[in-house]
């Protein structure tokens, strides 16, 4: 038998949340953001639940042809741009848009057009407006746009920007606005669509933008983006990956006695714990401490003790009938219906949910819940991989 753990994709989930952001983002173009593997998700499993989606958004051209494998013949949008005037190639042979964002890239792209006068490309110019990571300054902008617009392989241009802190405030004040007023008031002179909203911005600042096309990743995972001031219920989100595995071992602890490496939990009254097959070499956080909510059985209980490589301890005070064999949820949702939402443990672990359901390794087991979903057209049914 295989060792108990397993991650567990559900579709129905995955698909009310996009729905969720077809909602909040009514009247603009809804792009899923599948990027490292789907958030960690694997792109050919949520791929039946996203065929709603208006378009794809990630990084990487390995990935961007699995989604053409997988037979998607609708927009895909590499955010990070191409990586070297090589990749141009791939962009022409998988049809695929991208983000332009240096004046070196500007640069590969005039070449490319000298070599192949049949190529056209449809762009995605993106704007420094504060953020310091990719991007023209306002100032080039006006330039970059200029450019591009004169240049036979742009087909299209669409104007882009991300924001950094959509999610909450910055220095005292609403966090979009210090880049959103800068970015309006440059691109007004260039009519195009514009790409500016993430999650945060979807479900939080609809209203005040304008964003023709929205990318939305962490809000289809089931978890949310500005936890904790909004959970996924109050976003009416699901959770749309649940890693589980079973209690392996149990031991009764007399007070004085530890846990685990280091030592680092000790008993202070007699206590029933259980060690659940579940490590860092799983994906689980080593730093996830004490107190680290899981559910054994449905039933909310907390982790004791150091992680290790495959192991981790969970106190069974509150689940006197739980032993070898009983369910142990580590975020997600109990096969009883119960939730742990993935940002409780990430709130508790010092992260965010986007780096816990990335961070799931190689030799979990993954298995995709069908309950409840039905595909649009459902061509092939994928097997459990
Ligand atoms: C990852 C990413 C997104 C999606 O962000 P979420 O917070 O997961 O919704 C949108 N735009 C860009 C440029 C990104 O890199």
């Amino acid at each position: 038998m295989p060792r108990p753990i397993q991650a567990i994709i559900h579709l129905s989930a995955l698909a009310h949340n996009l729905q969720a952001a077809k909602r909040s983002a009514a009247g603009s173009q809804v792009y899923a953001v599948v990027k490292a593997n789907a958030y960690g998700h694997g792109i050919e499993r949520v791929y039946d639940a996203f065929k709603q989606a208006d378009g794809f958004a990630l990084l990487d051209i390995a990935e961007a042809e699995r989604l053409r494998a997988l037979g998607w013949q609708g927009d895909i949008l590499l955010l990070e741009g191409i990586f070297s005037m090589q990749d141009l190639a791939d962009c022409q042979r998988l049809q695929l848009s991208f983000s332009i964002h240096s004046a070196c890239q500007i640069e590969w792209l005039r070449q490319y057009q000298h070599s192949h006068p049949e190529a056209q490309f449809n762009i995605f110019v993106k704007m420094n407006s504060g953020m310091n990571r990719l991007g023209f300054t306002p100032e080039a902008y006006r330039s970059a746009w200029t450019e591009l617009q004169q240049l036979r392989i742009v087909r299209s241009l669409t104007h882009m920007m991300h924001f950094s802190d959509a999610d909450g405030e910055r220095f005292g004040e609403c966090g979009i606005q210090y880049q959103y007023t800068l970015f309006k008031q440059i691109i007004q002179d260039f009519p195009a669509p514009a790409t500016v909203s993430n999650s945060a911005a979807i479900l939080r600042h609809s209203a005040e933008l304008q964003s023709d096309i929205v990318r939305s990743g962490i809000m289809l995972y089931g978890s949310s983006p500005d936890y904790p001031a909004h959970s996924i219920q109050d976003w009416q989100l699901q959770p749309a990956m649940s890693l589980r595995t079973e209690i392996i071992a149990v031991q009764q602890l007399q007070a004085g006695q530890s846990v685990g490496y280091g030592s680092s939990f000790v008993a202070d009254r007699p206590m029933r714990i259980g060690i659940a097959a579940c490590g860092y070499a799983d994906g689980y956080q080593r730093t996830s401490p004490t107190g680290t909510p899981a559910l054994v059985n449905g039933q909310r209980t907390q982790l004791i003790g150091r992680v290790s490589m495959d192991m981790l301890a969970v106190d069974l005070s509150a689940v006197p009938d739980a032993d070898i064999g009983a369910e142990v949820v580590l975020w997600g949702k109990s096969s009883c219906g119960a939730a742990l939402p993935v940002d409780e443990v990430a709130r508790a672990s010092g992260t965010v949910g986007y780096e816990l359901m990335c961070a799931v390794t190689q030799r979990v087991q993954f298995a995709i819940d069908r309950a409840e979903f039905s595909a649009p057209s459902q061509l092939k049914s994928l097997e459990e991989t």
